[in-house]
Order: structure tokens, then sequence, then C-alpha cells
């Protein structure tokens, strides 16, 4: 039941999207003030830019023509 001493250096911080500790020496991404590990950027990206997405054959349907406002 001693002191319980770690090796390990502690977090810089967590992912907000899995609570994954993250270490000074790792890599994240902040979006909109979100903290973003490495390992969820992929998925979070995917919902980020949901509205971007769209089926490839709309581009040849529509030919991704402009619409001047
Ligand atoms: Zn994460």
């Amino acid at each position: 039941m001693g002191p319980e001493y770690t090796q390990n250096e502690q977090p810089a911080a967590v992912c907000d999207r899995c609570g994954g500790e993250i270490y000074p020496e790792e890599l994240v991404h902040l979006i909109d003030g979100f903290i973003i590990c490495a390992e969820c950027f992929e998925d979070y990206a995917y919902e980020y830019f949901e509205s971007c997405m769209i089926a490839a054959e709309e581009l040849t349907e529509k030919r991704y023509t402009y619409d001047d406002d």
C-alpha cells in the first residue's frame, strides 16, 4: 500500500471525443476549441464535414455548376 510511482509523464490533455489521455509529444487537432486525438480525427472529420458530402453520382448529374446568388 505504498505510494504508487508512475514513470509516465503527465498527460497534457484529454481527447474531447474519446476521453483518451494525450501526452505532450503527441499531435492533436484543435477544432472549434475541441481537442481531437489522432485516433478520433478520421471519424470526427467525417462527421464534421458531413454536410459537404454528396453522392458522387450527383457530380455527374449536376456537372457541379456554379450558382450565382
Ligand atoms: Zn480521441
